[in-house]
């Protein structure tokens, strides 16, 4: 049986409390990677965890993993390190002080980008060093999220690599996602990442409403449910038993029903969701 670890992006919003607990309903463990200010534009539509704290407090109570996805979602291609930093650690203060509230330790620090921008832009991963995964890496990245690949600037590759040390010095780990073989992420930078990437989306952004038009304008690929689960169904990874998976998925107050019919379809047709 296929097992995979559903890591949730954008909480809190205004569904995270009706989506936590269908999750607990259906035994699913998650992972909310979550905004700490409010934070609205096209993509994402987070109420912030300084304003509204009460469902991720919520849900550390109810057992998910609480994860830092930085204070205003900006892009850390467009943000001098010393902000990036600035960006990380005003939530992860944030999400110290909620798991002291609830009473629970925090067992792990995760942390994934807004956009995966983890300092080169839409070059999320180093291609030119993806070798024989070159294909697997920009099916993943280029067509399961909105980014523009462009290569990076030496500026930016090294902002890149002081991230990552960053992230090391400060405990930061992508480990706890364990079990996951696929070789175009065991063998290539995908496994040394500090931050959280994922193996599979669920592109369920593709099917907010206020991209209606967008997704025409830039060709998406899917615009039904039923495309996204075919999408799904004839992945050509997500079905293995030999190795973990890591979905991403959303948590936003338009498409809580999409995002939800998703996790369902997938755990319907036999996937097993994991604890980290
Ligand atoms: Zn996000």
């Amino acid at each position: 049986m296929p097992k995979a670890y559903l890591t949730i992006d954008d909480s809190p919003t205004k569904h995270t409390e009706e989506l936590t607990d269908w999750l607990l309903k259906n035994d699913i463990p998650a992972v909310l990677f979550c905004i700490g200010s409010a934070y609205k534009d096209l993509h994402v539509e987070c109420e912030g965890i300084e304003q509204n704290p009460e469902p991720i407090l919520n849900a550390i109570k109810k057992g998910f993993v609480v994860a830092n996805h930085t204070y205003t979602h900006r892009r850390s291609s467009e943000m001098s390190f010393e902000e990036v930093v600035d960006e990380i650690e005003k939530t992860e203060a944030l999400i110290e002080e909620l798991y002291k509230q609830a009473g629970i330790p925090r067992l792990h620090k995760l942390i994934r980008f807004p956009h995966l921008d983890r300092g080169a832009g839409g070059w999320i991963v180093d291609f030119n060093q993806s070798g024989p995964h070159e294909a697997v890496h920009k099916s993943l990245f280029f067509d399961g999220l909105n980014v523009k690949p462009t290569p990076p600037t030496p500026e930016q590759i090294e902002k890149k690599a002081k991230i990552q040390d960053y992230l090391k010095r400060e405990g930061y780990t992508a480990e706890v996602f364990e079990g996951v073989t696929h070789p175009w992420y065991a063998e290539t930078e995908m496994a040394e990442a500090r931050d959280s990437l994922m193996t599979f989306s669920t592109s369920d952004w593709m099917l907010n409403p206020d991209f209606t038009n967008y997704s025409e304008e830039w060709g998406w690929s899917h615009k039904t449910l039923a495309a996204l689960k075919n999408k799904i169904d004839t992945d050509a990874h997500l079905w293995r038993d030999d190795s973990a998976h890591v979905i991403l998925a959303h948590d936003h107050n338009r498409m809580f029903e999409t995002t939800r019919d998703l996790i369902a379809h997938m755990q319907s047709k036999g996937m097993e969701f994991i604890k980290i």
